[in-house]
C-alpha cells in the first residue's frame, strides 16, 4: 500500500505505520495528530470535517484534548477502526480529488512547522531490567564479575517503580544532576555534580486500558492492555547510584530526567516484526508463560553529538535481545492485584546486546569508564560531557517495509 502523501524512500513513516502523537499547530492550536513522511495530520480538524464518521466509531473531542489517554481509553477496536479508515483516506486508491485538497489546506503541516509535546498524561512509570546482557555487565561491575546475575533474575522480571513527574518529551535538555557520591578510596560522601552522567537505551510501552485495584492481567491478556511503543532515555548517573542503591534500588541517580520520543508506535503496526525470544531457562512459573511471538525485531541506535559537533554512532542494539517480553511484564506487575492505568509507561530496562558494541550505555561501553571511546573529532568519553546530544533512533525493516519511531533526543546541559 502506498500513499498519495510524499513519503521519503528511507522514512521512518510510511503509511502502514500510523504513529499517535500530539503537537502544537501553526494556529497555536494543541491537537492529537498522526504523521505520514514529513507531513503531520491534524487529527481533531479530520473529525471536524466529518471524514472519520463511517470509521465506524464517534471520536467526539478526544482529538482536541492536551494528551491522547482519552482517545486510548476508546480501546483496541476504536483504535484499529480509525487506523483502517486512515489507511483509506490516505491510500493512493483514494480518488477524491476535492477531499485531498481540502485535507492538504487545512488538515496537513509540515513536520518543521509543529512543536511535538509529551503525547500522554504518565500517572505510573516502572522501570524493568530485563536485558540479560546488561544486567549481567552491572552485576558484574558493581558486585560480583562470578555470580553477576542475583538468584531471582531469571525466574521473574525485576523492575522498580521509577518516578513519573521527570518524565519529558524528545528535544527537552536536561541539567547534569546534583547529589552524594563515594568517591573512590573516600570513606565519607561529597556533595556535587554527577561525574558519570549516562543515558540508557530502553524502550516503553504505554498502557491502553486501566484495571482496578484487586485485577491481575494475564500473560494471555496482556497485550490487550498495551497500546505501543515509544522510545525511551532513562538518564542516570552512576556514581550517585552506586552509593545511593543498596539496599532499595535507585533514586536520585534515576528520577532527574527520562526522555521518550514524541510518536508513539501501535502494536499493529508492530505486527510484521514479531520474533520470538530467547530460550528462557529455567522454565518460568506457570503465570510467565507465554507462547507465540512476543519479541519485536526493532533495530536501535544511540548517537552522542558534541557541542557544533558532528553525530558519533555508539550503539547499535536490537529490542529483540529483551530476556523479558511485555506479556510477561505485565502479568508479573499485575499478579500481586496492583492496578494499572491508560498512559502508564513501562520501561524495559536497558536494551544491550551479546557484542560490545551493542551496550547500551556509557557504563557498560566504557566498562565504567575504562576503556574510553574516542570520537570523530578526536575527543574521548568516559560519560556523557556537558554540552553533548543523546539521540536515540529505533526502526524495523522487513521485505522493503521500514517503521521506525523517529529520534528521543536531549542535550546534557551543565550542572546547576
Ligand atoms: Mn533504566
Amino acid at each position: 500500500m502506498n500513499s498519495w502523501i510524499e513519503t521519503p524512500s528511507q522514512s521512518d513513516f510510511p503509511i502502514q505505520n500510523l504513529p499517535f502523537g500530539i503537537a502544537t499547530i501553526p494556529s497555536g492550536k494543541t491537537v492529537a495528530v498522526t504523521r505520514i513522511g514529513d507531513t503531520v495530520i491534524d487529527l481533531a480538524k479530520l473529525e471536524q470535517m466529518g471524514i472519520l464518521n463511517n470509521s465506524g466509531f464517534d471520536f467526539g473531542e478526544v482529538f482536541g484534548q492536551p494528551v491522547l489517554n482519552q482517545f486510548i481509553d476508546l480501546g483496541k477496536e476504536a483504535h484499529r477502526a480509525l487506523r483502517r479508515r486512515l489507511q483509506e483516506i490516505f491510500s493512493d486508491t483514494n480518488k477524491d480529488q476535492n477531499q485531498k485538497d481540502t485535507l492538504k489546506t487545512s488538515a496537513f503541516h509540515s513536520i518543521d512547522s509543529v512543536t511535538m509535546r509529551m503525547p500522554v498524561k504518565v500517572s505510573d512509570y516502572t522501570d524493568f531490567y530485563s536485558s540479560i546482557e546488561h544486567a549481567t555487565n552491572v552485576g558484574k561491575m558493581f558486585r560480583d564479575p562470578a555470580n553477576a546475575l542475583l538468584p531471582n533474575w531469571r525466574h521473574l522480571p525485576v523492575g522498580y517503580h521509577g518516578r513519573a513527574s521527570s518524565i519529558v518529551v524528545s528535544g527537552t535538555d536536561v541539567h547534569r544532576p546534583n547529589g552524594q557520591t563515594l568517591p573512590p578510596g573516600a570513606d565519607q560522601p561529597v556533595f556535587g555534580p554527577t561525574r558519570m552522567f549516562d543515558f540508557e537505551l530502553e524502550m516503553a510501552f504505554v498502557v491502553g486500558k486501566s484495571t482496578q485495584l484487586g485485577e491481575s492481567v494475564s500473560a494471555a491478556q496482556a497485550e490487550d492492555y498495551i497500546f505501543g511503543f515509544l522510545l525511551f532515555n532513562d538518564l542516570s548517573a552512576r556514581d550517585i547510584q552506586s552509593w545511593e542503591y543498596v539496599p532499595l534500588g535507585p533514586f536520585l541517580s534515576k528520577n532527574f530526567g527520562s526522555v521518550v520520543s514524541p510518536w508513539i508506535v501501535t502494536l499493529e503496526a508492530l505486527e510484521p516484526f514479531r520474533v520470538k525470544g530467547p530460550v528462557q531457562d529455567p522454565e518460568v512459573l506457570p503465570y510467565l508463560r507465554t507462547g507465540g511471538l512476543r519479541n519485536f525485531d526493532i533495530q536501535l541506535e544511540v548517537m552522542i553529538r558534541p557541542d557544533k559537533g558532528e553525530e558519533n554512532l555508539v550503539c547499535s542494539s536490537n529490542f529483540r535481545h529483551m530476556y523479558w517480553n511485555i506479556c510477561q511484564q505485565l502479568a508479573h506487575h499485575t499478579v500481586n492485584g496492583c492496578n494499572i492505568t491508560t498512559g502508564d509507561l513501562y520501561a524495559s530496562g536497558t536494551i544491550s546486546g551479546p557484542e560490545p558494541g551493542s551496550y547500551g550505555s556509557m557504563l557498560e561501553l566504557t566498562w565504567r569508564g575504562t576503556n574510553p571511546l574516542t570520537l570523530n573529532d578526536g575527543s574521548s568519553r568516559k560519560f556523557i560531557e556537558d554540552h553533548d546530544t543523546m539521540i536515540i533512533r529505533g526502526f524495523c525493516e522487513k521485505d522493503g517495509l521500514r517503521i521506525g519511531f523517529g529520534e528521543c533526543k536531549t542535550k546534557a546541559l551543565p550542572s546547576r
